[in-house]
């Protein structure tokens, strides 16, 4: 028997409720109970505010993916009637639910591909906060959306002002999108010091309170190239169209100019929430209790190029997104595994993007690589990094 009745509200699953991204939506969600449900939670191991978060929304099924953890989960949800489940299996079953609306991918990294991939198959509405999944598969993914009828709306903050940006403008052509970078916290430092930054000065991220994973990405603008090659495959334009520009106090978004050099920009003080809520409520717009811009107060805003001389990392996206095929794909790999020994403490920070650069140029080369080869691509560009990164660690 299912716990929620029919109604007008927009039913919701989380995967990855228990993340920066998945805490946010659960807020959001639970400000707007008269539009949105939740029908699915999942988490990877954080039981406890799994538990927390199911019997908070209401919601009818959570999957914990640790499956230890499992017995904690069921014994704590089962009596108010939710269903548990374990495992990654389960998520990716779980996704194509009738009664599911909009599926918000907010996992971490390459796992995100496999249960979105179900989801557009089932053709949900992707609220698209697993970046990684289009940098690693985006001809695959944007043509199973477009097949299977199942829209990506971006969560992404910089992709979500874009996107924003482009409402009402249909027929005109899209000459080129300006993607703004907070720069991270080593925007002024020299060369010499972020050599030998630690993970604590990286992990200080100046505008953005976000998971490890991406605030590192921040910190080498990695982000920023994972982002690129986002905007390549979700507006569907030519890497020289995407400029990233250095725009430190984070207020425009991004901006999107077009052929008559008009150019619209979406500003908002930094807050997750508020692409978060627009890609759930899309078309419609909802309050926020965000904090509201005042430009009097704001007196400034400014501009750079970004330092690719400091942020190699960049640079290799660029030379990834020009390569295409499988190159994305190796090269997210190889950067999962760099910043997990940088967060280890195994490695330094430009180590980063040496083993990022070294595992491109050693894993083979696929241009027109179906889903089987993306998975094996990221399997084996995992492991050759891994063994480049046991040679770094004992230099
Ligand atoms: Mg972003």
């Amino acid at each position: 028997m299912e716990k929620h009745s029919q109604t007008n509200k927009k039913r919701i699953a989380i995967l990855g409720s228990t993340g920066s991204i998945g805490r946010q939506a659960v807020d959001v969600i639970r400000r707007h109970r008269d539009l949105f449900e939740v029908e699915l939670l999942t988490a990877n191991n954080n039981s406890g505010l799994l538990i927390r978060q199911a019997l908070e929304t209401d919601a009818n099924n959570v999957v914990i993916c640790n499956g230890d953890k499992y017995r904690e989960v069921a014994d704590a949800l089962q009596p108010h009637y939710i269903k548990v489940f374990a495992g990654m299996d389960s998520v990716c079953d779980l996704v194509t639910s009738d009664n599911i609306d909009i599926v918000l991918t907010a996992l971490v990294g390459f796992s995100g591909l496999r249960p979105t991939v179900a989801a557009i198959k089932a053709g949900k509405v992707i609220a698209l906060a697993n970046k990684e999944t289009l940098v690693a598969a985006g001809a695959i993914v944007t043509a199973l959306s477009r097949a299977y009828n199942a829209p990506i709306l971006p969560v992404d903050s910089e992709h979500s002002a874009i996107f924003q940006c482009l409402q009402g403008t249909s027929g005109a052509r899209l000459a080129k999108i300006h993607l703004t970078a907070s720069g991270g916290p080593f925007r002024t430092w020299d060369k010499e010091s972020i050599a030998v930054a630690t993970r604590d000065d990286a992990l200080k991220h100046p505008k953005w309170d976000m998971g490890s994973k991406v605030t590192i990405d921040s910190a080498t603008m990695m982000n920023k190239g994972l982002e690129v090659i986002e905007a390549k495959w979700l507006f569907g334009v030519r890497p020289d169209q995407i400029e990233v520009v250095v725009h430190p106090e984070s207020i425009i978004h991004s901006m999107v100019e077009f052929d008559d050099g008009a150019v619209l920009a979406q500003l908002a003080h930094p807050d997750m929430r508020e692409p978060i809520q627009y890609a759930l409520s899309y078309p419609d717009r909802l309050t926020l209790d965000n904090r509201k811009l005042n430009f009097a107060e704001l007196g400034q805003l400014t501009f750079y190029a970004p330092d690719i001389e400091k942020f190699p990392a960049l640079g290799l996206a660029y030379e990834a997104i020009a390569l295409g095929g499988n190159m994305p794909c190796i090269m997210n790999a190889a950067n999962e595994v760099a910043v997990k020994a940088f967060l280890d403490g195994e490695i330094g920070f430009y180590d980063i993007s040496g083993i990022i650069g070294e595992t491109m140029s050693g894993v083979d080369f696929v241009s027109e690589p179906d889903l089987d080869t993306i998975f094996m691509t990221d399997r084996e560009a995992a492991a050759k990094a891994v063994s480049i990164l046991k040679t770094h660690c004992h230099r």
